[in-house]
């Protein structure tokens, strides 16, 4: 049976016209947001429009809302990658997609054609995978459907997505179903940072029953990394945070012990996870993004066979160092985009686990806000107060 997407909407009468609506605009690095009118176009061919419902904040956005302009950073842009919209009008050549129905825009691609979406062991899509980044996160055709609604300046995309915006458009390569049955709050975290934590226990660790695990970093991504060693079955799951806070928020995730890194005299958090682990952990983590927290995540693993996952967003783009020697002593490292899933077909298998109520997803729904104070919500996430943020569009909660 079809899964039931549609939302109890009426046809839209905007389809094929331009829609002038509100958005949260980053005009230069580290600055503050703007909510202004803006220009949204009708989608190009392979693209729908999406009316947004809510989005909230991931790291990822602050990572490039301070970066300076550069080969993957442009201004003014339209920053979020973690949402949940309805489909407003869809564009030529679009297939399996209408009016109405309820969508995820996901940053990472899926095309469901080429070899990496075709092969089970990658979901780094060969064909539209680089531009997301390369291309500033813009569409297909290399440009913008988004105009300042005062001065008619062309607005960036992000990641594919932007929605930080009532409406953005987005490409079918980067759109998953999701059924009405599900929350709307729930599935927008399902979108980027609790989809990512799960994945990189599930499909990148492939963490076993019984494992021991540590998490560098606990925010969404690595709770939800938590959470999914939990489900998987490990039997210890160490958090490491400068913030104690986050030990008992972590704990509703399966989250056994806790090391924060201040607390610990001369010794090397590696150390001490070694001490708890009986010579290193089975599964590291590094979910903050920062690259010598990557070397000491590698570090804390067993000899023999400890597996690192990079999960964090590097945020100065500093180069990674490990020892080959500590390599060759048969530890691996490896990277994780988007948990290692694929979008279309993995998102409606944690979506179902939620249903099944095997997946907890509503502690990580910390704080809720209106676009308008959309610049709470970095606050918070600075203070390190939130988890997740969910910022409503007006009248959608
Ligand atoms: P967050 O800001 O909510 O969480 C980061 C956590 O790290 C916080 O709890 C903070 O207290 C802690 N922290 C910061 N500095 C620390 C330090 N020096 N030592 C110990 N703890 C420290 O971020 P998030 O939204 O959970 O995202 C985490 C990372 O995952 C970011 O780098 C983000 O860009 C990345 N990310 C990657 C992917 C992917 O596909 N690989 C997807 C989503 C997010
Ligand atoms: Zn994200």
């Amino acid at each position: 049976m079809e899964k039931n997407t549609q939302e109890a909407t009426p046809p839209t009468t905007t389809a094929g016209k331009i829609i002038r609506c509100k958005a949260a605009i980053c005009r230069n690095p580290g600055e503050a947001l703007v909510v202004e009118e803006i220009e949204v176009e009708p989608p190009k061919a392979w693209e729908v429009r999406l009316k947004i419902l809510c989005t909230s904040l991931c790291h990822s956005d602050v990572t490039f809302w301070k970066m300076k302009p550069g080969a993957v950073s442009a201004f003014p842009r339209i920053l979020g990658h973690e949402a949940v919209g309805v489909v407003e009008s869809v564009g030529e050549k679009v297939e399996g997609w209408r009016e109405g129905e309820r969508a995820l825009p996901v940053f990472a691609p899926d095309c469901e054609d080429c070899r990496d979406c075709r092969s089970a062991k990658s979901n780094m899509c060969a064909s539209f995978g680089r531009r997301g980044m390369v291309g500033f996160g813009m569409l297909r055709d290399g440009t913008s459907r988004f105009r300042d609604g005062s001065t008619g300046e062309v607005l960036h995309h992000f990641l594919g997505v932007s929605s930080f915006s009532e409406y953005t458009v987005v490409d079918v390569v980067n759109l998953v179903k999701i059924g009405v049955d599900i929350p709307v709050d729930k599935a927008c975290l399902l979108s980027c940072g609790v989809s990512t934590g799960v994945g990189a226990a599930w499909k990148a660790a492939e963490v076993e029953e019984g494992s021991t695990v540590a998490i560098f970093g606990l925010g969404a991504v690595g709770l939800a990394v938590a959470e999914g060693a939990r489900m998987r079955g490990a039997s210890k799951i160490i958090g490491v945070d400068l913030n104690a806070d986050k030990f008992e928020l972590g704990k509703q995730f399966g989250l056994t012990d806790f090391i924060n890194p201040t607390t610990i005299g001369d010794k090397r958090v590696s150390e001490v996870i070694k001490e708890m682990t009986d010579g290193g952990a089975d599964y590291c983590f590094e979910c903050i993004g920062l690259a010598s927290l990557m070397a000491e995540a590698f570090s804390s693993s067993r000899e023999g066979w400890g597996k690192t996952v990079i999960v964090g967003i590097e945020m100065h783009g500093s180069p990674l160092v490990v020892s080959p020697y500590e390599i060759i002593r048969g530890r691996s490292i490896c990277g994780t985009y988007f948990g290692g899933l694929k979008p279309k077909t993995h998102i409606s298998l944690l979506a179902k686990k939620y249903l099944d109520k095997e997946l907890n997803l509503d502690p990580f729904i910390t704080h809720e806000v209106g676009l308008k104070d959309i610049n709470r919500a970095f606050e918070l996430l600075a203070e390190g107060q939130s988890l997740r943020c969910l910022i409503w569009m007006d009248g959608c909660k």
